[in-house]
């Protein structure tokens, strides 16, 4: 196994946008790190990259401590993992995991050694000789990594290995790909889209917008403290609330009311005019549910809920709201820029399950003020 340094990778296709822009990201040895968001932003261009099936325009890419720039890839000793397996249909899962064994020349006992280890690892010495059409998908994924496992590769890589399967499947898949790479402590990059994915599965998780690098921290950290707008609503589920807002000594100024902030958060964004305040759906709730202690009058509000969504544990409310002129196109380009919706028409608040609150309600709704992030609508900067 290995550790992985990129530094100040640049890829340019043409003469046209860099589609992977001056990235450096070092992946411990052990470590599993994700690189996501959104189509088209350099994610799978980077992985290519690592792996060699793309030429590096600058920059330089260290596997163990060695520059690899100009090997190939099968001098790379990476292992791949498709999407689609990649396993030989006709062959029986012990010799879809013998493969790059008899490939490299190895002699029967070894191969026979070696596969039964790596079978035993993964769970799959009772299918040895069953083909792969006879497998469930969480079989196959595991016949795929155990090939990888034969070859003693120096890390693992997958390119959005779960994107074709249906929602239930890809849950247990993520959490079968999680248990194997702790087990066997092998150095990961998992390129996805799917922030889900990304926040379950990812030691870190690089951001990326555009070939640029918005953000690389453990997925707590970016959903805590989010470096600006484009990673603060791209984590989260539904996504973060985002509104206009106006710092006034210890108050901010929001579209539904007055609310304090601790004085330590709001430092930074004194004396900034408009900025755009963003609040995730979870940080608010029913105000009649919520302990007596936390409820002042300057951490609620009365909102005119237009829809409630019940979903059992939890309910969405939505309340609209109007956002001034100053901040529509900055929240414009952010819809764009996330393919989210009506981020200026509505917020999001989520409810407990308890909550009463109905459509068409005038409700009291409490916001915890130490989770408002503040952030400057010019440079999308967190300020909190
Ligand atoms: P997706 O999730 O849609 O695969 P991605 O984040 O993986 O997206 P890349 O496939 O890495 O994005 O593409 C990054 C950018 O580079 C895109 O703008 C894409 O159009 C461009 N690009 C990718 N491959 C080529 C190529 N062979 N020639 C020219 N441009 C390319």
């Amino acid at each position: 196994m290995a550790a992985i340094e990129m530094k100040n990778i640049v890829k340019r296709y043409g003469d046209g946008f860099p589609a992977v822009n001056d990235i450096s990201i070092d992946v411990a040895d052990g470590e599993f790190l994700i690189l996501v968001g959104p189509s088209g932003c350099g994610k799978s261009t980077l992985l290519r990259m690592i792996v060699g099936l793309e030429d590096i325009t600058d920059g330089d890419m260290m596997i163990g401590g060695k520059r690899v720039n100009d090997l190939a890839p099968r001098d790379r000793n990476l292992a791949m993992v498709f999407q689609n397996y990649a396993l030989y249909p006709h062959l029986t899962v012990y010799e879809n995991i013998a493969f790059p064994l008899r490939l490299a020349g190895a002699s029967d006992s070894e191969v026979d050694e070696k596969v039964r280890e790596a079978s035993k690892t993964l769970d799959l010495d009772e299918h040895l000789d069953r083909k792969p059409g006879n497998l469930s998908g969480g079989q196959r994924q595991r016949v795929a990594m155990g090939r990888a496992i034969v070859r003693e590769a120096e890390a693992f890589l997958f390119d959005e290995p779960l994107s074709n399967l249906d929602a239930k499947l890809r849950g247990q898949m993520r959490t079968e790909i999680s248990r194997l790479q702790k087990r066997l402590g092998i150095t990961t990059v998992y390129v996805t889209h799917d922030q889900t994915e990304a926040m379950t599965l990812g030691d870190r998780v690089a951001v990326l917008k555009r070939g640029i690098l918005q953000q690389l921290a453990s997925p707590r950290e970016l959903y805590e403290n989010p470096a600006n707008l484009f990673v603060a609503g791209f984590i989260g589920s539904p996504p973060m609330n985002f509104v206009p807002a106006k710092v006034d000594g210890d108050y901010v100024e929001l579209p539904f009311g007055k609310v304090r902030m601790p004085s330590d958060k709001i430092a930074t964004a004194q004396g900034k005019g408009l900025l755009i305040a963003g609040i995730r759906p979870e940080h608010f709730e029913d105000a009649s549910v919520v302990d007596s202690d936390k409820l002042t009058d300057e951490t609620t509000f009365d909102a005119q809920v237009d829809v409630v969504e019940w979903l059992g544990n939890e309910a969405y409310a939505y309340v609209p709201f109007e956002a001034p002129p100053e901040v529509q196109e900055q929240l414009t380009q952010l819809e764009k820029d996330l393919d989210g919706e009506s981020m200026r028409t509505q917020l999001v608040i989520s409810l407990d399950g308890a909550s009463r609150i109905s459509e068409g309600d005038t409700a009291t709704i409490w916001v915890d003020a130490r989770k408002i992030h503040l952030f400057d609508p010019a440079t999308g900067d967190n300020l909190t």
